[in-house]
């Protein structure tokens, strides 16, 4: 089926609403992406007809809310293509399964050990990183960036050495748009025997990867970045390395058998997923899966494109605008500041006229210091964007310029 922007965007009610008094106009997809009616009634056909906890009943009902989850995780381990369906452990997003991994490293690193992230990272990226490495001795590293906002390279291949232990990168930038060439940073780090742990949370909804063919450890992303719920996502780790970290969270159905003696723990994927998970929320992430894949991630990838380039050439006409990120290799984000002026007042205008846009660090301090600014106006798109929203952007930020200089 062609691609038809128009025809998509009667999949998503929300597109549909008004704000302000205008017609939504929603450049906010880094942050979260709007839901399409196949995921919102997958939620509803959950509560309405076979609500009951997995893996523990024998009745019927048990039965097919366990088969719609597991079938869930197939989907997934498909999608990315991910070897065994236990490598695919359900988590309640990026955040979570990079703590899980953070946690798990614990045993692994001592005193002269080092991590390496980059400097293009979210602060879910950095925290846990510095917290292990309070926790171990561990020392942390950074890549640095240049003027384009894309990760020097000769200088990663300066910082890893034998006692590199792990490297953390993402695969784009949430505050830039800056597409991370991983699978350099893979090789080279599996070079020096590091294991790598990719941030996908970004990259999901615009490139489908291939995890096997990536030789990648560790693989984390979060549904709702996908047009699926929210609190639900997934950790990926190769199942040499889930063998080997203990669990992260005790309680139920993680273990095996209990005793006040001693418990021994269930095998994959159940010895990380202590607890009642977000049920209906796996089972909605299998169906933004097949949502987008319905489209096709080709026609995705084509469609935004041509919506960044035509954005960033309207944009740059604005004078004293401009934009953070600059690399060849980015993605459908622009992030920009006008001068004189704080990104925050744009926003609040834009956001009179429907246009709903980030302002601020976008949990990326570290880049904003690198440039030395606050923060900026980021303006996501998404494959259900169209170049008349990139119009009503444009209009918007003229007049925010009008009324504030
Ligand atoms: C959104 C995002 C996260 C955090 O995801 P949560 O769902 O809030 O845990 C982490 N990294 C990147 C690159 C993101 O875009």
């Amino acid at each position: 089926m062609a691609f038809n922007v128009q025809e998509i965007r009667k999949d998503f009610p929300i597109l549909q609403r008004e704000v302000n008094g205008k017609p939504l106009v929603y450049l906010d997809n880094a942050a979260t992406a709007q839901k399409p009616q196949a995921v919102i009634d997958c939620i509803v056909d959950y509560y309405s007809n076979y609500n009951a906890n997995i893996h523990r009943g024998v009745h019927s009902l048990s039965q097919e809310a366990t088969d719609a989850y597991e079938g869930a995780r197939k989907k997934i381990q498909e999608h990315f293509n991910i070897k065994h369906a236990h490598e695919v452990i359900f988590t309640a997003g990026t955040t979570h399964g990079i703590n899980l991994v953070a946690n798990g490293f614990n045993k692994f690193l001592k005193k002269g050990d080092e991590i390496i992230v980059s400097a293009l990272e979210h602060h879910s990226n950095i925290v846990p990183w510095q917290m292990l490495c309070e926790r171990t001795g561990a020392e942390l590293k950074v890549i640095p960036i240049d003027e384009k906002g894309v990760l020097i390279l000769s200088e990663y291949e300066k910082l890893l050495s034998k006692n590199t232990k792990l490297v953390f990168v993402n695969h784009i930038s949430n505050a830039l748009g800056t597409i991370n060439p991983i699978a350099e940073i893979i090789e080279k780090a599996h070079e020096k025997g590091a294991a790598v742990l990719v941030d996908g949370a970004q990259s999901c909804s615009h490139i489908k990867p291939d995890l096997q063919a990536l030789d990648v450890d560790f693989y984390v992303t979060s549904a709702h970045k996908m047009c699926g719920p929210t609190g639900v996502g997934i950790l990926y780790g190769k199942e040499e390395w889930l063998n080997k970290i203990p669990p992260y969270q005790g309680g139920g159905e993680m273990i095996a058998e209990v005793t006040f003696k001693k418990t021994t723990y269930a095998g994959l994927p159940h010895k990380f997923e202590a607890g009642t998970p977000n049920i209906s929320g796996g089972i909605a992430f299998g169906a933004a899966i097949d949502y987008l894949n319905s489209i096709g991630f080709n026609e995705i990838e084509a469609h935004e494109h041509e919506l960044l380039r035509y954005a960033t050439d309207q944009l740059t006409t604005i004078e004293g605008l401009k934009i953070y990120g600059t690399g060849v290799d980015k993605t459908s984000v622009i992030s920009f500041n006008i001068e004189g002026i704080h990104p925050y007042d744009i926003g609040t205008i834009v956001d009179k006229l429907g246009i709903a846009v980030r302002t601020g660090h976008h949990c990326a301090q570290p880049i904003m210091d690198y440039y030395k600014i606050p923060g900026t106006v980021r303006a996501s798109f998404a494959f259900y964007n169209t170049k008349e929203e990139v119009d009503a952007l444009v209009k918007a930020v003229k007049k925010a310029k009008t009324m504030l200089t």
